[in-house]
């Protein structure tokens, strides 16, 4: 039976070759493959197009590093394929990023909601931690790299401005198109539609909600814990309980950044600022000693001057869109899952990985999206 070069490579490999492996982008998801890669006795080269590893890492969780979150499962994922996310994920679980992380130095804890953090609460020591271990695995680590072609005859050719490598193996790990101050723009997809891929429409996810500036005036900086309801045209899409913050121009917090996975524009937005107490204890107290020590003074001025008590478990806000990928933490769609195997690796170009963000999955929020991009990094770790 003949044998493709990509076979052959393989073939050598399991005889003793060493591969030589292209890790296009150096954020979570491609460090993490970097690593996992340089331990099973490849040779490894990282191309990042900024100027340090991790920049995005460095900025997670509220510069705490939320790396996972020990209520794992696949239905916090948004997806094409939900089944195969929940495959990747049972391959290399949330025990198994505090283990990998662990390997490389630091302890990892969870809160009392589950989200893991490094117990230093400080984000840029995870990125040290990969930066450090890459460096004694002598992984290859080029910056002001800005991969524009990838191309395949018999090896890969990965070019750039100024230069080009050539490799055995490519893993795309240029993550998607929000917070374009990370180095992602969205332009890596090009990359994979070389390649005859498609990407999926694409929408920022976890990102505050714009609201008309009239409804929030007065409140920025002000921050809550409220039900919040997503309503449209009368018909409840979503409810979710947590922090809300206003903003500027509308809503900020986690309860709005997982609304804001369902919410479009011209939804209403209702928030319950007092979600454990009966509304006739709130009409109670409020008629007789007003909002002093019911809600945050300058809401209860807001509220009072509005409409009264009523408001509190049930304040309307117009959903007018978002803040969009610039301000979003990550990408809803992608490379779809159903164009790659297993181990993530293309349908239609062997040797060929995707692994991370720039896949179409994102989770919701809560340190989701960066056990996909573990996860996923280990599966395309084993498919190498
Ligand atoms: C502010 C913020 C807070 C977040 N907080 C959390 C959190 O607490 N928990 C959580 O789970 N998730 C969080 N996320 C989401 C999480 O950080 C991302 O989903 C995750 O980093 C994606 O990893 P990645 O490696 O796929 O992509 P990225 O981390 O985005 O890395 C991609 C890298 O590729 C490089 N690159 C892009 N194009 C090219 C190219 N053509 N050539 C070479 N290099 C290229 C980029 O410069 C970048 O360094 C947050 C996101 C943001 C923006």
């Amino acid at each position: 039976m003949g044998l493709s070069i990509i076979d052959k490579k393989i073939y050598l490999l399991y005889h003793g070759n060493m591969m030589k492996i292209c890790v296009i982008g150096g954020g979570a998801a491609g460090m993490a493959a970097a690593v996992m890669l340089a331990r099973r006795g490849n040779s490894v080269t990282i191309l990042e197009r900024g100027e340090r590893l991790g920049r995005k890492l460095s900025a997670t969780g509220n510069g705490q590093g939320n790396v996972t979150n020990t209520h794992m499962s696949a239905e916090f994922y948004f997806s094409d394929d939900r089944e195969k996310v929940a495959r990747v994920l049972s391959r290399f679980s949330e025990g198994d990023t505090v283990e990998f992380l662990e390997s490389m130095g630091g302890i990892f804890l969870p809160d009392a909601r589950g989200r893991v953090y490094p117990a230093s609460r400080q984000a840029s020591a995870v990125t040290d931690l990969f930066r450090r271990e890459l460096e004694r695995l002598h992984v290859n680590v080029v910056f002001g790299t800005h991969v524009n072609s990838v191309t395949y005859v018999e090896d890969f050719c990965i070019q750039w401005a100024g230069g080009q490598m050539r490799a055995d193996a490519v893993v795309l790990a240029a993550g998607g198109k929000a917070a374009k101050n990370f180095g992602t723009d969205g332009t890596a997809y090009a990359l994979a539609e070389g390649f005859g891929h498609t990407v999926t429409p694409l929408s920022p996810a976890l990102v505050q909600l714009r609201c008309d500036p009239k409804e929030v005036r007065g409140l920025k900086g002000i921050r809550v814990d409220a039900n919040l309801i997503l309503m449209r045209q009368n018909r409840q899409i979503y409810s979710t309980r947590g922090d809300v913050l206003f903003t500027e121009s509308g809503l900020s917090g986690d309860a709005v950044f997982r609304a804001s996975s369902h919410a479009e524009k011209g939804d209403r937005v209702i928030l319950d600022f007092l979600p454990d107490v009966p509304a006739e204890k709130v009409h109670a107290v409020v008629s007789r000693g007003g909002m002093l020590c019911v809600v945050h003074s300058g809401l209860g001025r807001m509220l009072a001057a509005k409409g009264g008590e009523g408001l509190v478990k049930n304040f309307p806000l117009t959903v007018t869109g978002t803040l969009g990928f610039d301000y979003a933490q990550v990408t809803r769609g992608g490379i779809p899952l159903k164009e790659t195997d297993e181990n993530l690796m293309s349908m239609l170009q062997k040797g060929l990985f995707f692994a991370g963000e720039i896949l179409n999955v994102d989770g919701v929020c809560g340190g989701y999206n960066l056990q996909w991009a573990f996860s996923s990094a280990h599966a395309v770790s084993e498919g190498i």
